[in-house]
């Protein structure tokens, strides 16, 4: 009999300590996701960070129920979608648009340049919001350029995004240039001298080696999933993953459902071209009506009904796949949110769902140390290698 009784007893003894900790944790622990695309939105649709929505993934009210210190917003424009006359106009308006949000909202967010300010913004109660270029094709080959979006607070770019560029190969595109150029190379090692962190989700595994090679910074992948878990090309093999950890990097885990489960990519992979045409044509039989957004969202809603459910638990067996691979000082979270076209896991279907991982995190065995890298902790101090690494900014002058 006392078996019998023992067992529950321990269980709930466990559960309360983990409670204990999870409530302690949540007090001040820093939650950092390195990759969320929203500033299109507020360009395209006048979305309001401010305003509670019962669609996309990130807003203010949704950010604070999920206790988020540091967000960086990606900034992108695909070749596929806008010409290149547009490129740099576009990533202008969205990092504008970026700047006037967090101007409006003094109170909640504040944008950070520097790790140190992420500290700070996040112990005043406030999130710390960055931003962040998908693609290296959006400097026009240009390292002015490059250090202009410096200036306007780009803290890490993504070398190229779903297509090959004129300097580095994507990971979804032909293999161009065997990885960087030479060019190529001559960007990683500007963006080192600027302390702007080098991203390689999205890119060859040849352009990450290529990157590893010459980057004096550890570096990022900012939006990437396990290939062991789901073999698909914008995820990131062991190979890649010990190799970006060696050289003190992070992968932060991608969210999207189809990226966590090869059955779910399948059939996302199946739909897409129906989806986006559909989307396309929606969008354009609505112009200028503003609820052609509307329109638009139930159309990814209903492929996103037509793919199997993906849930937390798969979440949470990425980190852990990496953190086992890599090693726990190299995994974090980078969800791309607003990004995935709503492909969310369930349970884990906006900004607000992050307490729900570090409570994952402790039931599979976490200590509360390896949760605070996780959740955050590693990005920060990867920030942080990339700042000591960087030149004085008075260098960026001509002699
Ligand atoms: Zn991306």
């Amino acid at each position: 009999m006392f078996p019998l009784l023992a067992l529950p007893l321990l269980l709930l003894f466990q559960t309360a300590g983990l409670e204990e900790r999870f409530t302690r944790l949540m007090r001040d622990l820093l939650i950092f996701d390195a990759h969320i695309d929203t500033p299109r939105y507020t360009v395209d649709e006048g979305y309001r960070w401010a305003d509670e929505h019962s669609y996309y993934e990130t807003d203010i009210p949704r950010l604070k129920r999920g206790r988020v210190g540091a967000v960086m917003f990606g900034i992108y424009v695909e070749p596929q979608d806008y010409p290149q006359s547009l490129w740099l106009p576009r990533a202008l308006a969205c990092i504008d648009a970026f700047h006037q949000e967090a101007g409006r909202n003094p109170s909640d967010v504040e944008v950070a340049y520097t790790a140190d300010d992420v500290v700070r913004i996040h112990k005043g109660g406030k999130t710390a919001v960055m931003l962040s270029l998908e693609g290296g094709h959006l400097i026009l080959d240009s390292l002015p350029l490059l250090r202009i979006y410096y200036q306007l607070g780009v803290r890490y770019m993504t070398l190229a995004h779903f297509r090959t560029n004129n300097w580095a190969d994507s990971a979804t595109d032909a293999a161009v240039h065997n990885g960087l150029s030479a060019f190529g190379r001559e960007v990683v090692r500007e963006m080192n001298r600027l302390g702007m962190i080098v991203d390689v989700s999205h890119v060859s595994d040849k352009t990450v080696l290529d990157a590893l090679e010459v980057s004096g910074s550890p570096v990022i992948a900012s939006h990437s999933s396990a290939k062991a878990l789901c073999d698909i090309p914008r995820n990131m093999s062991d190979d890649i993953l010990r190799a970006i950890g060696r050289k003190g990097g992070v992968v932060a885990i991608n969210f999207h459902a189809g990226y966590l489960d090869k059955g779910a990519y399948e059939v996302y992979i199946a739909n897409r071209e129906s989806r986006v045409r559909e989307v396309k044509e929606a969008l354009a039989l609505h112009a200028p009506n503003p609820r052609r957004w509307e329109i638009a969202r139930a159309v990814l809603q209903r492929y996103y009904q037509a793919m199997p459910p993906v849930g937390v638990k798969r979440l949470l067996e990425h980190i852990h796949h990496v953190a086992q691979v890599a090693g726990v000082d190299h995994v974090g979270l980078g969800s791309d949110f607003d990004g995935i076209s709503g492909m969310v896991p369930r349970g884990m279907e906006d900004v607000s769902k992050y307490p729900v991982l570090v409570r994952g995190l402790l039931e599979l065995g976490y200590s509360d140390a390896d949760v605070r890298k996780i959740m955050g902790e590693n990005l920060l101090r990867v920030m942080r290698a990339n700042e000591a690494g960087s030149q004085p900014a008075r260098r960026l002058l001509p002699d």
